[in-house]
């Protein structure tokens, strides 16, 4: 069976990495995903690029407006709304297909730190889909290291959602050939997600959740 990859780019968009990507996937003819900080879209130059992803065929996700404290540990649930609905509102007019929402994975790791009580009502009143990962190479660790290890995860999944990083770390120098590498061996890009990594699909609770909502008490 054929084997199909997903590709997502986290915690962009900054203005010398990602019109780089955009390059990349043009010249590959790979559609993806990016999931922005709101901290980030905030800049002056957050917007424009954040079009000329949407322009270009990609679509956006919100990855939080801080990236800080995961929601799981995170106790404030004022903290928590502002940092997914003060994020969609920078998004929200940008053609994208759906509200989608990564958490903070803290290091790519998935559980009960993603979300808060409140993170999950939030998602699920607001319409959101819930995007995790089951591929994540670690390329901002690894920025000249990474492709064989993102080799290596394609080749153990049917369908591959990846985590990269449009971030100023060097890795994305690399991203030509992986794709390259990829399609070598037979890979399939493709702008959908697996539905194994949507738990939360447009509001609504579609696969178990319990695992990723924690409990940070009140304040
Ligand atoms: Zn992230």
């Amino acid at each position: 069976m054929t084997k199909s990859l997903t590709l997502t780019f986290d915690n962009g968009p900054f203005a010398e990495v990602t019109p780089q990507v955009l390059r990349v996937l043009e010249e590959k003819e790979v559609p993806a995903t990016f999931f922005m900080l709101g901290e980030r879209l905030a800049l002056p130059d957050g917007r424009p690029l954040a079009e000329s992803v949407s322009a270009a065929g990609h679509w956006l996700g919100n990855h939080t407006w801080s990236h800080s404290t995961p929601f799981g540990r995170q106790p404030s649930d004022e903290v928590v709304e502002h940092e997914i609905r003060g994020t969609q509102a920078l998004i929200d007019g940008l053609a994208t297909n759906r509200r989608m929402f990564r958490p903070k994975g803290d290091g790519g790791q998935l559980g009960d730190h993603l979300l808060s009580p409140k993170a999950r009502d939030i998602l699920l009143e607001d319409g959101f889909t819930m995007v995790l990962w089951n591929s994540i190479p670690r390329d901002w660790e690894k920025p000249d290291d990474w492709v064989e290890t993102a080799l290596e995860q394609c080749e153990a999944h049917e369908w591959a959602v990846m985590v990269l990083h449009d971030t100023p770390t060097g890795a994305m120098r690399h991203l030509g050939r992986f794709i390259d590498e990829a399609r070598d061996r037979g890979i399939e890009f493709t702008q959908e997600i697996s539905p194994g990594c949507m738990p939360i699909t447009d509001g609504r609770v579609v696969a178990p959740i319990t695992q990723f909502v924690g409990d940070p008490g009140a304040v």
